[in-house]
């Protein structure tokens, strides 16, 4: 299915921008910079003689691709929604509604009309629970004629749920509008007041068999009542007797259990909306949360070494297949492709959607998460949205910022005065952790600061490129109300202090944000549509995020973890029995058994991290190699 979503060419500008200060003679003096702070102002400097008019022309885009609000677009994917849904295609079905809804202007009668739709795909994958809801989202602007053919879904939701009052209920107020509402076509009327007669005598059936259930409840209560009396006969037996107590009990328990569960089961109740179920997910880790590290398990820890930089490692011996790790990211990116398939905040599958009632770029799971994204980073990136999708971890760089609540962003800044990129100072921080026991490492933005840049080992082309893209970003922040002053000058001062921290946090996206896969067989359910053409792979990227505990594993082409994106976490197992003392290890894109290429995985690693793997994989496959070498010599 294609998305409705094109790519700018920001990349080009970059190129030809990179050019024009080569021909202008500047390429040498900005190769000279040593802070990205100097290299920000030198782009803010030379943006008239190099940019011209370009920031201006992009923040004013109103290109093709800028998707706001668009009614046809909205009733086309609506009207391919139906068509599936008569093809029983209803996954796709589905996200064609979604979509729609996305696209709809906020409250419109084509937005209920597609949640409307949305309800009956729901109701046919047995999701009820979410039927009702969308039900709910349409119904205020649904038009009033045909009203009544969504309570009646809702009549049969509540059937299916087993509440054969609220079914009936439903079922009085569709009769009644029915009557109410005239010039309805009399021959579809009828037939559809067959499938209510239909309905009614189910609900009959309901009935009759729930009256059943009651009364052999009633009767199970009397039994347990009487077992209940002959266990306290039992006890004046048992002092009595020379048998041993727990035999009789025993019997007399298990006898219970049986007539429980064989007998008088009661239908198991309908499973509640997926958003309810909590789960305290600290506990879930191998001998509880660690207390420096509150997402890891106790039994890791934080090292630091002068060429490891800080590493994990295990405080004992650790079994296979644990939970080691549960980290929410820090910051997360939906790939624009899946934008009508995942929360833009949580990553959650979407089953009902909410949208953001300015654009149609984004999707949510549930109000909670639409209004955290709403009251946060989204109206950042709202009016710009078209353009930071097209600009890769640059954008996940300016959402590790904006998430970021303001007090301790500037608290943040300020505390760290003039941003750094020097390996250094970097070191410094490293060792400061290292130091101090009694610090506990938080997945927070203060973490974030402090990730590594590989600013040393950058090309200047690339410098060049991140620099021009952290000021694109700094253009945006400041077309917002993100900044805090109203002054112009301060708000040159306060633009160039936020690009150049936008700078650092590109460079450490580079290097430490994680791609985020789902196994497809387990995760997908009936309802997703993902929107990717590559039905043969079995792991699917879809986001990226950064996790800022999770950053600090090194690398191993044969990683001894394997790492889970599940429910909005990612959880670390371990993938073998890690002893104490060694180290973990976690695997940045080329595995070994993916890639056997050491070559190809070396060049990959070296490209993009900036470190020659000598991990277990590679040396095993470069011992023989010198073996044989010293071999042909001799
Ligand atoms: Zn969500
Ligand atoms: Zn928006
Ligand atoms: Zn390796």
């Amino acid at each position: 299915m294609e998305s409705p979503f094109s790519d700018m060419d920001w990349l080009d500008t970059a190129s030809n921008t990179l050019d024009l200060a080569i021909q202008k003679g500047l390429y040498t003096e900005f190769s000279h910079l040593k802070s990205d702070l100097d290299r920000i102002r030198f782009i803010h400097n030379h943006r008239t003689n190099l940019l011209s008019n370009t920031f201006e022309r992009y923040l004013s885009s109103t290109s093709s691709s800028c998707l706001t609000k668009n009614a046809t677009t909205a009733i086309n994917f609506r009207k391919k929604g139906n068509d599936y849904f008569v093809e029983k295609d209803l996954s796709r079905a589905a996200w064609c509604y979604r979509a729609s809804i996305a696209l709809s202007t906020i409250n419109s009668q084509d937005m209920a009309l597609s949640y409307g739709n949305l309800s009956a795909v729901l109701f046919e994958l047995s999701h009820y629970h979410e039927s009702i809801r969308a039900i709910q989202l349409a119904n205020d602007f649904y038009p009033n004629e045909l009203k009544f053919k969504l309570v009646f879904r809702r009549a049969a939701c509540y059937h299916k749920l087993n509440d054969p009052e609220r079914s009936a209920y439903e079922l009085k107020i569709c009769r009644d509008l029915i009557k109410k509402t005239a010039g309805l076509d009399r021959k579809k009327i009828d037939s559809f007041c067959k499938e209510m007669d239909h309905l009614s005598r189910q609900i009959a059936i309901l009935n009759k068999r729930k009256e059943e259930e009651e009364e052999e409840e009633q009767q199970q209560q009397q039994q347990q009542q009487q077992i209940k009396k002959s266990y306290k006969n039992l006890d004046d037996l048992i002092q009595n007797s020379q048998t041993p107590t727990e035999t009789i009990a025993t019997c007399l328990l298990k006898s219970t259990e049986e007539k429980t569960t064989d007998e008088f089961c009661p239908p198991s109740p309908p499973s509640p909306p997926r958003s309810t179920i909590l789960i305290d997910e600290s506990k879930l880790l191998l001998n509880g949360p660690n207390k420096y590290i509150p997402c890891a398990s106790s039994t890791l820890r934080l090292a630091y070494s002068k060429d490891k930089g800080r590493h994990i490692i295990a405080n004992q011996d650790i079994p296979s297949d644990v939970l080691i790790l549960n980290e929410r990211p820090y910051a997360c990116l939906l790939l624009p492709k899946f934008a009508y398939t995942y929360c833009d905040h949580c990553l959650t599958a979407i089953v009902i959607p909410y949208v953001c009632p300015q654009c149609s770029h984004v999707l949510f799971c549930s109000e909670h998460c639409q209004q955290r994204a709403l009251a946060s980073y989204h109206q950042y990136e709202c009016k710009h949205i078209h353009i930071l999708k097209t600009l890769g971890i640059a954008f996940l760089a300016y959402r590790t910022l904006t998430i970021t609540d303001h007090e301790t962003l500037w608290t943040t800044i300020t505390q760290t005065t003039i941003p750094n990129d020097n390996e250094e100072q970097n070191n410094n921080n490293h060792n400061n952790h290292n130091n101090n026991n009694n610090n506990i490492y938080k997945s927070d933005y203060s973490s974030i600061q402090k990730l590594i840049t590989h600013t040393e080992q950058m090309s200047t082309d690339d410098l060049f490129h991140y620099s021009l893209t952290a000021y694109l970003l700094s253009e945006i922040i400041k077309s917002t109300n993100f900044l805090r002053c109203n002054q112009i000058k301060k708000r040159d001062t306060e633009q160039i202090l936020l690009a150049s921290i936008l700078l650092k946090h590109i460079q450490q996206m580079i290097c430490n944000a994680q791609t985020i896969s789902i196994t497809k067989t387990n995760q997908i359910d009936d309802i997703i549509f993902d929107n990717d053409d590559d039905h043969d792979e079995i792991t699917k990227r879809f986001a990226s995020a950064i996790f800022p505990t999770c950053a600090l594993m090194n690398h191993s082409c044969v990683p001894n973890i394997r790492c889970v994106f599940d429910q909005g976490y990612l959880r670390v197992y371990t993938a073998k029995t890690i002893r104490q003392g060694e180290e973990i290890l976690n695997c940045y894109g080329p595995q070994k058994s993916l890639m056997p290429s050491i070559e190809q995985r070396q060049n990959v690693l070296l490209e993009q991290y900036f470190f020659k793997c000598q991990c277990e994989g590679c040396s095993e496959v470069q011992k023989p190699q010198i073996e044989t070498l010293a071999n042909g010599e001799n």
